[in-house]
């Protein structure tokens, strides 16, 4: 569905934050992109978001070339760690907003709303503004807002990050089912190897810009490739 192709990305013309990306991701895949504060993951996203557009190198989405199409015109859901809901709407406002800029007639946005609201367990929520829920309930109202409109792929960044531990693991399990429930194709970024682990399918593990592995959990933790790798996957494990 995705590929990155030798894609480097430079800041300020000088600063070299993404080396040499190559990645595949196929549709239906949860693929976590997991490293250490500062190794590019973000940026990663940013790109294939379109906030930011590749120095080198190319992005695609099967055949097209998505280098310089803007965010709007990508069909991507995506959620971040401050969910960034619109404080002055109600829950139901805030997860039908992309349908109204979408402009879907009323009558089929109001199935799509009720059906989300049903499926991320928020009905009892639907009239509150987001000031008036927990953490989790928001995260929650930001997932549905970014699965409402049927995107082609779901970018997350860190978006349990706020949340404490045991919200944070639920989170974990929710987001998962719903991943395999929908069919979802997502791209998620975290540095938390445990929270990686869980939940993907593959992982890219980042440093210093370039991608060391790309691996199942399973193979990241039985057959490290490198030093690097083996260390920062077995932390806290
Ligand atoms: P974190 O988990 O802390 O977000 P990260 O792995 O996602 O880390 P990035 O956010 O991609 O890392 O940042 C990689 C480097 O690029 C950092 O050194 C950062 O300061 C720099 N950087 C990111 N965005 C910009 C920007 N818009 N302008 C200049 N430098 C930037």
């Amino acid at each position: 569905l995705i590929r990155f192709d030798a894609v480097q990305k430079t800041f300020d013309g000088e600063n070299l934050v993404v080396k040499d990306l190559n990645l595949t991701i196929h549709k239906g895949e949860f693929v976590t992109l997991l490293g250490p504060s500062g190794s590019g993951k973000t940026t990663c996203l940013m790109m294939l978001a379109g906030f930011e557009v590749p120095t080198n190198g190319d992005i695609f989405l099967g055949n097209q070339r998505l280098n310089s199409v803007p965010p709007h015109k990508r069909n991507f859901g995506m959620v971040f760690q401050n969910y960034a809901l619109f404080p002055h709407m109600t829950v139901e406002e805030n997860i039908r907003y992309p349908l109204k800029t979408r402009k879907m007639p009323a009558a089929e946005a109001d199935r799509k709303v009720a059906d989300i609201l049903g499926m991320i367990k928020l009905g009892e929520f639907a009239k509150r503004r987001p000031t008036q829920l927990s953490g989790g309930q928001q995260q929650r109202v930001a997932l549905a807002r970014a699965l409402v409109f049927e995107p082609q792929l779901i970018l997350m960044d860190e978006p349990l990050g706020a949340l404490d531990k045991q919200l944070r693991e639920h989170m974990q399990l929710e987001i998962k089912q719903l991943h395999e429930q929908l069919g979802l194709t997502v791209v998620f970024v975290t540095h938390d190897q445990s929270e990686a682990l869980t939940m993907s399918d593959r992982v890219a593990v980042f440093n210093d810009g370039v991608i060391q592995q790309i691996d199942t959990p399973s193979r990241l933790y039985e057959h490290p490739a490198n030093a690097f790798v083996a260390q920062f996957i077995g932390e806290n494990n």
